[in-house]
């Protein structure tokens, strides 16, 4: 990996007596699910990683663990993304105790169901700040760092329903199509200084958010889906990481959707 970008970062880190020669990565949402596999992937490429949580710190903890036992660095932090406070202490937290920020995916999201009718104005207002103000607020933040580097990557985690709607779920799919144009004018706002942006669509992937569905009415969802199955975690970490590489840095302002063909672009 080459180091000509980071020479600040290495710098401090050799004053501090940490001898690191990799990159830093935040991923927010990383204690279960995509955003654990997610941080699991980018360590196994040489890439050190603060895992966000919101309120499991035990499982962040043990992606931690597992993270160091591929040999990276790695640091459990506790933010609330809907909470912009919280979000600029998290970017903190992570150039304090990792050393840099190079890339950062935003990935903290929660799914609730709920018609039109039956939406309330805090449960529509809680999934904008969660995934929207959470993300424009941790991009803010963390931006500098990757702009001042002369190289930096964003991934944001949208989903199939930014696309194809949602029946009962008006928000989510709104707070996620709100993310992909989020994704494009920051990639044409940072790309000249080295920092790409791009989204993940996820369809029906196996995580807790659809575990109950899955395992009520899988043959159905399957049945729908051309390839014939869902997605483990670790098929959307393996894209968003291979985003995070120097192969990738003509992909910018991208959203890849990774659904078993179930809905295309
Ligand atoms: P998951 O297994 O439920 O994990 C959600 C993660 O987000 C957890 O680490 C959780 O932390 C964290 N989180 C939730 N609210 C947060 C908040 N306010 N602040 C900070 N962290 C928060 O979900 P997942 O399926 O991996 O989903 C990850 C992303 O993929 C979400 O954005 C989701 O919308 C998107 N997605 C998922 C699917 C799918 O089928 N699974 C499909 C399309 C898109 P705690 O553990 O502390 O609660």
């Amino acid at each position: 990996m080459s180091l000509g970008p980071f020479a600040l970062t290495e710098r401090r880190n050799y004053d501090q007596g940490i001898m690191t020669r990799s990159r830093v990565a935040l991923v927010t949402g990383a204690s279960r699910g995509i955003g654990a596999a997610t941080a699991l992937k980018l360590a196994e490429q040489g890439v050190h990683v603060a895992v966000n949580y919101r309120r499991n710190g035990e499982a962040a903890r043990s992606v931690v663990q597992r993270i160091e036992e591929l040999g990276m660095s790695a640091v459990a932090l506790q933010a609330d993304l809907g909470d912009r406070a919280d979000a600029e202490r998290l970017v903190g937290a992570t150039v304090d105790r990792l050393g840099g920020l190079h890339a950062l995916i935003n990935n903290a999201g929660h799914v609730e169901r709920a018609t039109l009718a039956e939406l309330s104005w805090e449960s529509w207002r809680r999934m904008m700040a969660v995934t929207l103000d959470g993300a424009f607020a941790v991009s803010q933040t963390a931006a500098p760092h990757m702009t001042s580097a002369g190289w930096g990557r964003i991934v944001n985690v949208s989903s199939l329903r930014a696309m194809a709607g949602y029946g009962r779920g008006v928000h989510y799919a709104t707070a996620k199509a709100g993310l992909l144009g989020f994704t494009k004018a920051l990639a044409t706002e940072l790309a000249p200084h080295g920092v790409t942006v791009n989204a993940v669509s996820p369809g029906y992937t196996e995580t807790d958010i659809t575990r109950n569905a899955i395992e009520a009415k899988g043959d159905e969802i399957r049945a729908k889906i051309p390839v014939g199955n869902v997605a483990q975690p670790e098929e959307i970490a393996a894209l968003i990481a291979f985003l995070c590489r120097d192969e990738a840095g003509s992909i910018n302002g991208e959203t890849i959707n990774v659904n078993g063909g179930l809905y295309m672009d």
